[in-house]
């Protein structure tokens, strides 16, 4: 275990718990988990105002999980989320941390799918329940005794739920629970309605708030960029391609990924290194010495690791994932800039994070700018700026040394200068690609436009809201269909899992398939109009982690 672990290790919590948070590779409690975690699990209730990427799940989630009798067969927690896309995420982090307690099970219950096995589960001894209160009514419609068992409640986002309408539903939700239970109430905002809730149904609550104190950013050039979380790795990618850099921090929220970004980057050439807690103290030093004098340009780090962290030659920071607070970011960005120099942070967003996004420009009172992915010409720039840069200091007096060997080797090989260079150059590149079409290709993944607007807002459950989630907005190139397969990233698919079942299974060349999106709870790949049909039966039984493919054409409408 390490030192900072012991933050989580200093709750008590029970064990097989603590063991699960090691695994998923936090390092230390959140601010919200540290003031919100004691107060739970002593059975207290509690409005908490925190937003998405401060860790407020794992705030409620480890608490309750603790409080949980796992021998009990029965509904012993509930929480409630505003949408099904929450509600799922909620549930599987909740999974997550309760790997290592066996016997304890997590129902997601949300509209548009089927009750009957919902219920089933519920019935079967689900310990937690997460549910959306649209559906969770219908529910207790059919059964009002599904939730008797229940001693805790946690509304999450409560004010998006008030939003959605839901009030009417929450109190019918209320009454069908134990008035002894405990309640705890998270929400971003806490307006007069969100109060009198509080008023009515909560027993004494303490209230948690972290604390945003006004920050002051100078000398930094901020901007943020709108993306999906699964494409966060071809992102930075591309932007290293544009982005003038000397050395560069990243910053991320777990060990693992300090070691998957380190490892893709070195993948792609370039110098550099993961830094979390798991490494021992002297290899963090060496790997801080090689950043400053220039054995490494990249370290990937954790805020735990990149404490204390002070290296001039830092340009650029990118804050790969959300940091959990304003301070933290002002912190993180101040790795930058250092003794007057310019620098630059550059923040990944992904569209839940929207709202983490204001409140940075809020406590630092500076907006953050949009940038958007480069695209294929500005990368052929760039990279053709970086050969010119490298080359021309070699030009000098190259001829008079190696002059006369040119005329040889041309002479013996029978070609042009202007083809023996060309072969110079692409055996100095590496073969890298150097044209507008071969870098469009070798970036498959990457959408030239940010998430905006291709992801849906939050949507209540309610079936007659329908599945807003079926929106496609990037137009389609000549000659191409749109497909869908219900597989998305919740079942564990990434484009490449997708790639690969239709080039092996289709029989397609790569150049054939063009983008692909992959989503929560579906994926969208664009695949040639001319043989679609047959190619669709082709690839009927084709499966993707272990579940059909099932991809049909997709219309938007
Ligand atoms: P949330 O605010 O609950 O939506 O959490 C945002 C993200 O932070 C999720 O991806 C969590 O897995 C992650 N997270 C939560 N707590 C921690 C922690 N203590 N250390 C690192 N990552 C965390």
């Amino acid at each position: 275990m390490t030192q900072e672990t012991g933050g989580f290790a200093a709750f008590n919590l029970n064990p097989n718990i603590l063991a699960a948070v090691i695994a998923t590779g936090y390092e230390e409690p959140s601010a919200i988990q540290q003031q919100s975690i004691p107060i739970i699990m002593a059975g207290q209730d509690m409005i908490g105002q925190a937003q998405t990427g401060t860790g407020k799940t794992a705030a409620f989630a480890l608490p309750i999980l603790h409080c949980i009798d796992p021998a009990k067969r029965e509904p012993q927690a509930l929480i409630l989320a505003p949408t099904r896309e929450l509600a799922l995420q909620v549930a599987t982090a909740f999974e997550t941390y309760a790997k290592q307690m066996p016997g304890v099970t997590v129902v997601a219950v949300y509209g548009g799918a089927p009750m009957g096995p919902q219920l089933k589960a519920i019935r079967n001894g689900a310990q937690i329940v997460v549910a959306t209160p649209g559906r969770l009514c219908d529910h207790l419609r059919r059964d009002e005794k599904v939730l008797s068992t229940v001693n805790h409640l946690v509304l999450d986002e409560a004010d998006e739920m008030l939003k959605l309408g839901f009030m009417d539903d929450l109190e019918v939700i209320f009454k069908a629970l134990p008035a002894t239970r405990q309640t705890v109430l998270f929400s971003a905002t806490l307006p007069q309605s969100i109060r009198a809730i509080a008023e009515r149904h909560l027993r004494d609550p303490q209230h948690v708030k972290i604390q945003t104190k006004t920050q002051t950013v100078t000398a930094i050039e901020q901007a943020h960029l709108l993306v999906h979380a699964d494409q966060k790795t071809s992102a930075v990618l591309s932007l290293l391609e544009v982005e003038d850099f000397d050395a560069l921090i990243m910053f991320v929220r777990t060990k693992q990924a300090t070691l998957d970004l380190a490892s893709a980057l070195e993948a792609k050439g370039y110098k550099a290194a993961a830094l979390n807690g798991d490494i021992a103290q002297n290899q963090r030093e060496r790997v801080i010495e090689s950043l400053k004098d220039g054995r490494l340009d990249i370290v990937v780090a954790t805020d735990v690791a990149a404490r204390g962290l002070d290296v001039p030659r830092i340009t650029h920071v990118f804050n790969v994932d959300m940091p959990y607070d304003p301070e933290s970011y002002v912190h993180r960005i101040g790795r930058t800039g250092r003794a007057g120099r310019e620098g630059r942070a550059l923040l990944l967003v992904t569209p839940r994070e929207r709202r983490m996004l204001q409140v940075i420009e809020r406590v630092t009172g500076q907006k953050v700018a949009e940038v958007r992915l480069p695209d294929a010409q500005a990368v052929l720039d760039a990279r053709i700026k970086k050969l010119t840069n490298s080359l021309s200091p070699l030009v000098g007096d190259a001829e008079s040394t190696h002059g006369d060997l040119l005329d040889r080797l041309t002479a013996d090989i029978g070609c042009s200068p202007r083809a023996l260079a060309a072969a110079l150059l692409r055996k100095a590149t590496n073969g890298q690609a150097l044209t507008l079409d071969a870098i469009e290709k070798e970036r498959p993944l990457v959408p030239n436009n940010a998430p905006r607007g291709d992801r849906p807002e939050r949507t209540g459950d309610r079936p007659d809201r329908g599945d807003r989630e079926r929106r496609a907005p990037v137009a389609l190139a000549e000659g191409r269909a749109r497909c869908r397969t219900a597989l998305g990233a919740r079942d564990g698919i990434a484009a490449k899992n997708l790639l690969g079942a239709i080039l092996n299974e289709g029989g397609l060349a790569r150049e054939a398939i063009g983008r692909i999106q992959v989503r929560d709870s579906f994926s969208l790949v664009e695949l040639p109009e001319d043989g679609l049909e047959k190619l669709l039966t082709k690839l009927k039984d084709t499966r993707v982690a272990g579940k059909q493919l099932k991809l049909r054409r997709y219309r938007e409408d």
